[in-house]
């Protein structure tokens, strides 16, 4: 099925299974839909969210801005980022990220009809329009120590051995946050203690495959809809002794630097 693999002595094959090449083109006609519809796009980090009234009233942003939510609903959909921000509307979220990476091979002289799990060396290869992407392991290392490229580069070793006509002589590398729980059950639903403020987080390494789901059950939720399906396994937990109103005036009190660059991409092409 794949002529491209070395001797394989034992498969399982998928019929069903379904894959991108481009999760980023993905991304983006979704934000040209929402833009259509008639979303409005603001770039920013939010540091905390500002309570007040039992509902969210502002976002405090890393450029020292203070967004105004006039009523709005707030989703915290920050990926690994989201346990302050959902603990600033209330909620307990044991979250933990799981850091994996992958590398993109250019040029790779090989070409596969579909994404090939490679049991023995724990990662997954998939041709992305044109380009040999490499993914897999997991690090628990927390959200701010920097990137062990050596995890990335291991897998273009054993790509080699995996297939024998690969082409690997320039690749650029990738680390990335897979937002996980200890239950690894997903974080959808409304806070229980502050009002309009909804939590969509914890899919790990099933966030792209997960989404479309969890934004149909927070739309169903803030459109008072009868949902799809059973949220209650998904609920988000109360953070036990939140105070809104302590949390709103420490809230204005917080200055925050801008962040820097996004140290989670490599550069370099080859190691
Ligand atoms: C190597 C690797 C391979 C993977 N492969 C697959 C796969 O094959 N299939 C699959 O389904 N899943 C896969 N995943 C998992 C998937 O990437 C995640 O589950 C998914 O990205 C989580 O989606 P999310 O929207 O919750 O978070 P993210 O995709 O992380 O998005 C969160 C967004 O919030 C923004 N943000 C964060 N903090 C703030 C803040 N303070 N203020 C404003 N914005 C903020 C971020 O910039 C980002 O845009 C993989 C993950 C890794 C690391």
């Amino acid at each position: 099925m794949e002529p491209a693999s070395g001797p394989v002595h034992r498969g399982l094959y998928f019929p069903d299974y379904a894959s991108l090449d481009s999760p980023q083109l993905l991304c983006q006609r979704l934000a040209d839909r929402a833009s259509t519809l008639g979303a409005i796009f603001h770039e920013a980090e939010v540091r905390s969210i500002g309570v007040a009234g039992g509902r969210p009233a502002s976002l405090h942003c890393s450029d020292g801005r203070k967004l105004q939510l006039d009523g709005a609903a707030v989703i915290i959909a920050a990926g690994a980022h989201s346990k302050g921000l959902a603990a600033d509307v209330g909620c307990n979220v044991a979250l933990e990220p799981e850091r994996g990476y992958h590398v993109e091979i250019a040029n790779p002289n090989i070409t596969l009809g579909r994404p090939v799990l490679v049991s023995d060396g724990a990662f997954f290869a998939s041709t992305m329009q044109g380009r040999l992407r490499l993914a897999g392991t997991v690090e628990l290392a927390g959200l701010r120590r920097e990137p062990d490229w050596r995890r990335a580069d291991a897998m273009v070793e054993r790509a080699r051995s995996a297939f024998p006509d690969l082409r690997a002589t320039e690749w650029t590398r990738w680390m990335g946050f897979r937002p996980s729980m200890p239950n690894s059950l997903p974080v959808i639903g409304a806070s229980p203690l502050v009002s309009h403020a909804y939590v969509a987080c914890g899919h790990g390494h099933l966030g792209m495959t997960l989404g479309a789901v969890t934004g149909t059950l927070i739309a169903d939720a803030i459109l008072g809809r009868y949902p799809m399906l059973d949220q209650s396994p998904f609920a988000p937990r109360k953070l036990r002794s939140f105070n809104p109103g302590i949390h709103d005036a420490r809230a204005r009190r917080l200055t925050h630097p801008p962040t820097g660059n996004n140290p989670c991409h490599s550069r370099d092409t080859r190691p």
